[in-house]
């Protein structure tokens, strides 16, 4: 199953940054994550500092 992004996320940045895939991008008030493309590798869960990204 792909990654999401919780409403928790600060739009820090760091998970777009680690993802190997770049299916991060920066929306309007959070990042969001492109499912489709997802390898659900988990980096973003890793990386992020309040714990946004979830597995759907
Ligand atoms: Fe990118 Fe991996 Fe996070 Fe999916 S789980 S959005 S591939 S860093
Ligand atoms: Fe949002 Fe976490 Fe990604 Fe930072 S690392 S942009 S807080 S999901």
């Amino acid at each position: 199953m792909a990654y999401k992004i919780l409403d928790t996320c600060v739009s820090c940045g760091a998970c777009a940054t680690e993802c190997p895939v770049s299916c991060i991008s920066e929306g309007d008030s959070l990042y969001v994550i492109d499912a489709d493309a997802c390898i659900s590798c988990g980096n973003c869960a890793n990386v992020c500092p309040v714990g946004a990204p979830v597995e759907e």
